[in-house]
């Protein structure tokens, strides 16, 4: 049951509400499934859930919001990260926004599951804004029921907090709840629909404004709703932008959007992370990476893979695909903000910033893969034609680099070179000599490079394993603790919770973590591909 109190002493949060009240809102109460015209969000309440069960918590995202251990435990914190305890100063509300997805103008989306509880200014002066997703119809929920089901919820809890602890900008996790309902999904798509256990993620973030937020309200041509809506962004989310003119800071923005665009792919690209639906309505104008579905990370080293199953044909969100369709999206917010600025060229050159941003970035960040610490003329030829090695044979990615960093300067046997990266490969047995031959070659290349670097082993070591994490989520360990958490035994979560606070240390007794992919969970659903149903 849901309960409404304006009292709340014993409830360690007090809400402010700056997007509801400086922004217009939808003028009608009704939570009824419309077109929201005027308007940058619907007022909505939660839908009460029958028996909320705390899965767990990150005690780290709860610090942001200066709530302690403890507090996540007391009886209220469930109440009200399930959508069941509405707090007197929560105005509670969904977002509109429309986006381009894969490929096409899909009109309005709009928060269709989530629901904003408000924002908390915490001790740092820092605005984090509270949202709880899958917690009951909105006006945006279109024909879906607003519900999120725990395979999703713990994929994307798990993953918003690995990815912080990975340095990636993400949005984060506060809560993992389940609601004691059971939801209706049809998994495969294949007409075989079953009930699975409903769950809420209470994500949070300085702000959840996509690039969507921008387009939807270009496309039904308000301009002057646009134009509060970039207003609010730059005052609140950009504070550093001062301009001489209104079209001067809008412009400064967009280029900042691009740059924390660049940035976030980089960061992507570094670890293997492949979104899946890198729909513009999923793109943060923060550079955060936002709405974990379909997600995955790369096994073996393969630019063409992608983890979602709507995208197998198309592979349009693969990985290697992903620093283009980021630019083709913030092409999308382009246009949308165009109507503001009215200069194409100014505009164009913003989005080249983007390409050199994420050129330069990412060139640099290959080089620190390999713990190239001087500046060579061939170092390019020496990263490329390893990018090209490794996609000839299945390759683990994140075992490949960072076994690499203990490559011996002094080692000159081929074979024993060959033997530091070894464990990445899925079917050592399988490679031909050609290939085995090819790579000795290049490790032999390598090592001559490593001796012009002027760095010592151990240092480029140390250095290497910044860049290169020893554990990423892989899809496998996901379905792990998804299957653990189904039986109702939640210590997997805490477990994988406590692996990602340090995903670049060695952790000899959660090595098992590192391994590769088990050949069991090939094929395996939700170990390999994923569907969007969530
Ligand atoms: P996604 O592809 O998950 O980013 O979702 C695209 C749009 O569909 C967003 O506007 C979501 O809020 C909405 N959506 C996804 N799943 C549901 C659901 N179960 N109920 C209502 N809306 C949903
Ligand atoms: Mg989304």
């Amino acid at each position: 049951m849901q309960t409404i109190v304006t009292d709340h002493s014993e409830v360690a949060l007090s809400f402010e509400n700056q997007f509801a009240n400086e922004l217009p809102g939808d003028q009608d109460m009704e939570n009824t499934r419309r077109q929201v015209i005027g308007a940058c969000y619907s007022l909505v309440a939660p839908t009460p859930v029958p028996a909320p069960a705390l899965v767990a918590y990150s005690k780290e995202a709860a610090a942001e919001l200066g709530l302690s251990e403890e507090e996540c435990r007391a009886p209220w914190f469930k109440d009200v990260f399930s959508g069941n305890l509405i707090l007197g100063d929560m105005k509670p509300y969904a977002m509109c926004y429309g986006g381009h997805q894969f490929g096409n103008w899909a009109g309005q989306l709009g928060d269709g599951r989530a629901i904003n509880l408000g924002e908390i200014v915490n001790a740092a002066n820092q605005r984090w804004t509270l949202q709880l997703k899958g917690a009951g119809p909105t006006p945006y929920s279109r024909s879906a029921d607003g519900l999120a089901v725990l395979r999703s919820s713990l994929r994307e809890f798990i993953c918003s907090e690995a990815m912080y602890h990975l340095g990636i900008p993400t949005t984060r996790a506060l809560s993992l709840i389940l609601t004691g309902d059971q939801v209706l999904r049809d998994m495969f798509y294949d007409g075989h629909p079953e009930l699975e256990p409903g769950a809420v993620v209470c994500r949070t973030s300085p702000s959840f404004i996509r690039f969507g937020n921008f387009e939807i309200l270009s496309s039904r041509k308000e301009y002057d709703l646009l134009e509060q809506l970039l207003r609010f962004t730059i005052k609140n989310d950009f504070p550093e932008i001062h301009g001489s003119s209104d079209v001067d800071r809008y412009l400064q923005w967009f280029t900042e959007v691009c740059r924390k665009t660049a940035q976030m792919i980089v960061h992507w690209m570094r670890v293997g992370f492949v979104h899946g639906v890198m729909n513009s309505d999923n793109m943060s104008v923060l550079g955060l990476t936002i709405d974990y579905g379909p997600y995955g990370w790369l096994e073996g080293y393969d630019p063409t893979w992608t983890p979602n199953t709507t995208d197998a044909q198309g592979r349009r969100y693969c990985y290697g695909n992903q620093p283009y369709m980021a630019q083709w999206n913030l092409m999308q917010l382009a246009n949308a903000i165009y109507p503001l600025i009215k200069e194409e060229k100014v505009l164009q050159e913003a989005l080249e910033s983007y390409r050199l941003t994420f050129q330069e970035e990412w060139q640099q960040t290959l080089r620190a893969k390999l713990g190239l610490h001087t500046d060579e003329k061939h170092d390019d030829q020496l990263i490329s034609s390893l990018l090209e090695l490794l996609t000839k044979t299945e390759t683990d990615m994140t075992i490949f680099f960072r076994d690499l960093a203990n490559v011996d300067v002094s080692e000159k046997d081929g074979d024993k070179l060959l033997h530091i990266v070894s464990e990445s490969f899925y079917s050592p047995d399988a490679i031909d000599d050609e290939h085995l031959s090819n790579l000795k070659s290049w490790l032999h290349l390598y090592r001559l490079r490593l001796l012009r670097n002027d760095l010592a082993d151990e240092q480029r070591k140390q250095k290497m394993n910044r860049v290169n994490p020893k554990y990423v989520f892989r899809n496998y360990l996901a379905q792990q603790a998804i299957d653990k958490v189904q039986e109702g035994d939640y210590s997997e979560v805490e477990e994988l919770l406590e692996l990602f606070r340090n995903p670049y240390d060695e952790q000899p007794e959660r090595h098992h973590c590192a391994a590769k992919r088990p050949e069991w969970a090939r094929n395996k659903p939700g170990c390999s591909m994923l569907s969007c149903s969530s």
